[in-house]
């Protein structure tokens, strides 16, 4: 017998190897393999297993197996190849982002000390020990309090080095001190499990049997979930979760963004325990490393996470869920494979036979599409769970606020202000959106005019307050503000334009000094946990105001949340992109779902400057269709998606006229086409320069009338630009492959 061993080296080539005798019965697809490559014992892992070789030369035999368990299924290595080929990927590449980075250097769990008190201790040495250590008198104190064993790193509040104390505690032998591997633990991004009793109602009823008897016909069923806000999908997907472990297989559950895996953590370990793994951006490589084995082992049999835990290695998978399909963090834009995770879910679940749901309140527009085509299955839950009413929507128009105040550029209305002040003065709570971090987006000098521009991009630099600095959303470069002056003129007389989340948080500090006021974006939630205490603590009524950006926008739920303030709802309405519009309107839409979903009725306050827009109009009206029509009918008048494929190749270099003539020469060499193809450019992104690099894109459209499954413009794209870097590139430029672009900015 052969096997087929690919080596994580940069192009994944595989290469022949013999399996010895011994080792054939415990050998399969995904097994982790040594193996002499170039003089040199490396970790490979087996692909293919084949009972002839086709290779000439002389076969090497696998060395040993390295691990007892598979750490790859064999779909999932087939779908590596699918997206390697779909996107135009290396496979090398596509493995390195797959699997987590130390797999192969065989990570052990952590050791941590850990300190136990003795039952035989003298009560007059403890007296002793008073006068002679007081610090060890402390330690040995809580030490001999406690039943179990105490981690020793923990006892910091009582010395900077807790471990050198129990040492001499041990060394009158008056504790016992010894080391205990621990697993990785991630509880602190999981609220505690609560038991909660659910009987599902009707409609939640009829949808989960749909999708019970689809999970026992073991063959592939892509649905769309559309319930809207609270309607109670998340116990839909509960219910179906439990019905896959009952057939003995295993569920993905991906969610878009990581502020909702606190409160969706806690409801699935509430049901299955132990059995549900998190995947996430805050993971350390050990965790990762760690949860990717015992995914393999069968110890997890539900992953929930963020779009890479598309890719975890379980076997039996049953189920697919992505929540808040819509969302563009679904989509990975860079490093390359520049992939959706919502295309290849789809097509994992095709592999392993499995229902997969794409649910939201607000689907995005190709979903809701191809629902219409008959494409997608469609589950629907029209109403809010247990009689809940939808939240009365206010609009305020900020133009007609400001000629009636005569004060410019108020960032919280008169009439949003009086509504926070009912919510408070009744001691429920609101939840303010502001998308946009920072204090200011915009600082210009009073005198010259000149605007702060990030030195490496074509945009505008934000001020922070807190850290004092100028800083580049885009690149992350940042400029202390130190002088507070204008850089060209010297000028004092700065002028900070437009607000941010901080201005926000001062505004309302100033106007509600006594209410409990908290934000939550990027800046306050790098450490990951603080995302968990900032949400558990509105969840258990410590904050009055929850302020944020997107990340509190959608998935949360809150009993006592009933107001929800946009304040803001124009911002990224003008963008010259095509799809601004729908994610305008499903940001307000998902935002304004967080008010009123449990008894209390809830209250919705929109502030725009645009009340007449079609987008915002509908938003307020919560009228998803009335707006999802006038989107298609655009869509379709324009050739854009659903309508048709999309792809472009995008060139970048630090030197603005070899870009351009880059651009122009591989725009002229393009061969064949079709009619139905329509290609754009080659033009200058609108963020014209990124991180140091200017940028041109060529953007090509086929329509779906001509081209219903992309197959003409996948093979167009590949036989004009498949290895293309090797004859364009020269080593300064960078040309990349996007297919099925988000965003054309
Ligand atoms: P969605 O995900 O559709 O926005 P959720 O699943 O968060 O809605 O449900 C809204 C609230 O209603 C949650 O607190 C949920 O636990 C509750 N809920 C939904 N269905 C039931 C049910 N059948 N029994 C009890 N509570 C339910
Ligand atoms: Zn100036
Ligand atoms: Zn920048």
């Amino acid at each position: 017998m052969f096997a087929e061993v690919a080596f994580p080296i940069s192009n994944f080539k595989t290469f022949t190897y013999q399996i010895p005798e011994k080792l054939i019965a415990e050998t399969h697809v995904g097994s982790r393999v040594l193996a002499p490559f170039r003089r040199q014992q490396k970790e490979g892992i087996i692909v293919n297993i084949l009972t002839s070789s086709s290779f000439k030369g002389e076969t090497k035999l696998i060395n040993k197996l390295i691990d007892n368990y598979q750490i790859v299924t064999p779909e999932l290595w087939e779908l590596i190849n699918w997206i390697s080929n779909y996107y135009m990927t290396p496979l090398g590449q596509v493995a390195k982002t797959v699997f987590p980075k130390n797999l192969s250097t065989r990570y052990k769990p952590q050791k941590l000390w850990f300190v136990e008190s003795r039952i035989d201790i003298n009560p007059l040495q403890f007296e002793k020990l008073k006068k002679r250590a007081p610090k060890q008198y402390e330690v040995l104190k809580l030490v001999t309090t406690e039943s179990r064993p105490l981690q020793v790193s923990l006892l910091k509040n009582f010395a900077s080095n807790p471990l050198q104390i129990c040492k001499s505690l041990e060394q009158d032998k008056l504790v016992k001190l010894f080391e205990k591997e621990v697993k990785p633990n991630s509880d602190h991004f999981s609220f505690s499990p609560i038991k909660k009793k659910i009987t599902l109602d009707r409609s939640q009823e009829e949808v989960a049997n749909l999708i019970k008897i689809s999970l026992d016909s073991n063959i592939y069923n892509p649905y769309l979930l559309h319930g809207v806000t609270g309607s109670g999908k998340t116990e839909i997907y509960i219910e179906s979760v439990k019905y896959c472990l009952g057939k003995g297989k295993t569920s993905i559950i991906l969610l878009p963004e990581i502020s909702l895996t606190p409160q969706i953590a806690g409801r699935f370990r509430s049901v299955f325990g132990d059995r549900v793994a998190l995947w996430h951006s805050k993971l350390n490589q050990q965790q990762r490393s760690w949860t990717w084995k015992e995914i393999c082992k069968g110890t997890f049999k539900v992953v929930i996470g963020a779009r890479s835990a598309i890719f975890s290695p379980l076997k039996d998978l049953g189920l697919v869920v992505i929540d808040e399909e819509q969302e563009a963090s679904f989509r990975q834009d860079s490093p390359s494979p520049r992939y959706h995770a919502r295309d290849v879910a789809l097509m994992r679940a095709r592999l392993s036979k499995a229902v997969i749901i794409l649910a939201s309140a607000t689907p995005s527009l190709e979903s809701y599409y191809n629902r219409q085509k008959n494409k997608l299955k469609y589950l629907h839950l029209p109403n809010r769970f247990g009689g809940a009413k939808q939240p009365k929507v206010h609009l305020v128009d900020m133009l007609k606020e400001q000629e009636e105040t005569g004060k410019f550029g108020q960032v919280i209305s008169g009439f949003l202000q009086n509504k926070i002040e009912e919510r408070l003065n009744s001691n429920e709570q609101v939840i303010l959106l502001q998308n946009r971090r920072g204090f200011s987006p915009t600082i210009k000098c009073g005198d010259c005019g000149e605007i702060a521009m990030c030195p490496n991009c074509n945009v505008t630099f934000s001020y922070h307050r807190k850290t004092n600095n100028l800083l580049c959303h885009f690149c992350g470069f940042s400029r202390l503000n130190e002088k507070q002056s204008c850089t060209e003129c010297g000028s004092k007389s700065l002028l900070y334009f437009g607000a941010g989340t901080q201005k926000v948080q001062a505004l309302l500090e100033e106007t509600f000094p006594e209410a409990s006021i908290e934000r939550l974006d990027m800046d306050t939630t790098t450490s990951g946990i603080n995302i968990t205490k900032i949400l558990a603590a509105f969840n258990n009524g410590e904050i009055d105001i929850l302020l944020g950006t997107q990340m509190i926008a959608k998935g949360l739920d809150f009993p006592n949340a009933t107001l929800v303030g946009i304040i803001n709802a124009d911002q990224g309405l003008y963008l010259p992109d095509f799809r601004s519009g729908e994610r305008v309107f499903q940001l307000i839409y998902q935002a304004s779902g967080r008010s009123g979903r449990h008894q209390k009725p809830g209250e919705v306050v929109i502030q725009t400057y645009s009340p007449d827009n079609p987008v915002i109009r509908c938003a307020a009206e919560l009228d998803m269709d009335k707006y999802y029509e006038i989107a298609l009918r655009e869509r379709e008048e324009l050739d854009y998606p659903p309508f048709s494929w999309l792809s472009k190749i995008e060139i970048a270099d630090k030197n603005y006229k070899r870009v351009s003539k880059l651009a122009s020469t591989i725009s002229r060499k393009i061969i064949g086409g079709y009619s139905g193809l329509e290609i754009l450019g080659p033009a200058p992104c609108y963020i014209e320069k990124l991180r140091g690099y200017y940028r041109f894109q060529i953007i090509f459209k086929s329509q779906k009338v001509i081209d219903p499954n992309g197959k003409k413009l996948h093979s167009f794209i590949k036989t004009n630009f498949h290895g293309f870097n090797k004859n364009y590139s020269n080593s300064q430029s960078r040309i990349s492959i996007h297919f099925d672009p988000l965003s054309l900015i």
